[in-house]
């Protein structure tokens, strides 16, 4: 589903494909229309009111549990609908409502914070990277229920929806630790990744990773004579360059030492499926329709079961507050908070 399309994104793709309806993507342009650019400190009220304006909106889609959950920079977003069966699989969905910075001159067909909807493509700043994916499952959630025809889903569904994954999750980990008791899943859906196409529906398995460093090549103070000791004063861009170019080998893989000591090799069914990762996403899909379909017994995300007396055998799915709110050291102390420092772009 092309539910939303920063504008920056111009890829010619087939359309026609049955959207959500002019409902739902005028609630999505709404949202659009914040602009919560997590790396600009004069948008950080408008990074609140995003965050306000999802609560409202899972409020509306019968989350039982749905807040604000300040940190110690911007805030993110809890929200829980429980199965009614207490021993339904919990799905996590994880995503973000901060955007990325803007250049309001390469805007050429709408104002960044203005969203257009033309034909099947809504533009604006977000409604690709994240809000229309976090939509989308607000919708997919919806019509589900519809088709059950019940009250509550199959599977518990949890968000969290972080505002400052544009400058690093500055304060995510913080998040998972202060709230492990109501995160707690049984899969977690990464919700910030994308379609290839808009025929074929799409599951992400794997993402890669980023890490920022700074690295600087000092050479001469000044220019030096080209002829007389060029040969001798190595160029730093040159130096820059071949230091670069030690870090991977020529299959891409990276050199430097201890790099994949933690790093867990596919499995090998895994390895067969990335050979056609559109066939895998509809194996995905089939599995999570017929789960949907069918409820969890016996379906393929049955819960695992769990030692007696293991802490985490404890029902998760039920929403329930289990501690007081936690909430940022300076939240705490009602001072405004501060802002995370830019950094450079991150992907997904
Ligand atoms: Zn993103």
């Amino acid at each position: 589903m092309n539910a939303g399309h920063d504008a920056e994104h111009t890829a010619d793709a087939a359309h026609g494909q049955a959207l959500p309806g002019r409902e739902e993507v005028a609630d999505l342009a709404d949202w659009v229309g914040i602009a919560s650019v997590s790396s600009d400190p004069d948008r950080a009220d408008d990074v609140r009111e995003s965050a306000r304006w999802l609560v409202g909106t899972l409020r509306r889609a019968a989350f039982l549990r749905a807040e604000v959950w300040e940190t110690d920079g911007l805030p993110a977003v809890y929200g829980c609908r429980p199965a009614a069966d207490s021993d339904a699989p919990v799905l996590l969905v994880y995503s973000h409502h901060d955007v990325h910075a803007v250049d309001p001159s390469e805007w050429r067909i709408t104002p960044p914070f203005s969203p257009l909807r033309d034909g099947d493509r809504l533009y604006g700043r977000g409604a690709s990277d994240a809000k229309g994916q976090v939509m989308c499952h607000l919708w997919a959630l919806g019509a589900h229920t519809a088709e059950r025809d019940a009250p509550a889903p199959a599977v518990t569904v949890k968000y969290l929806v972080e505002g400052e994954e544009e400058v690093g999750s500055v304060h995510l980990a913080d998040l998972l630790s202060q709230h492990a008791d109501d995160l707690g899943a049984d899969v977690v859906m990464v919700s910030d990744s994308m379609l290839w196409s808009l025929d074929e529906p799409a599951v992400c398995g794997v993402v890669r990773g980023s890490v920022t460093a700074t690295l600087t090549v000092r050479g001469a103070r000044r220019d030096i004579h080209s002829g007389a000791v060029s040969g001798a004063a190595s160029n730093a861009a040159f130096e820059l360059c071949r230091v670069l170019d030690l870090l991977t080998d020529e299959s891409q893989r990276i050199t430097l030492p201890g790099f994949y000591d933690a790093v867990t090799e596919p499995a090998p069914a895994h390895r067969q499926r990335r050979g056609d990762p559109c066939r895998a996403a509809r194996q995905g899909l089939r599995r999570a329709r017929a789960l949907l379909r069918n409820g969890p017994a016996g379906g393929p995300l049955a819960r695992p079961r769990r030692a007696r007396g293991d802490a985490r055998a404890q029902p998760r799915n039920t929403c329930a507050d289990p501690v007081p709110r936690r909430t940022g050291r300076r939240a705490r102390q009602g001072r405004a908070a501060p802002h995370p420092p830019a950094v450079s772009e991150t992907s997904a």
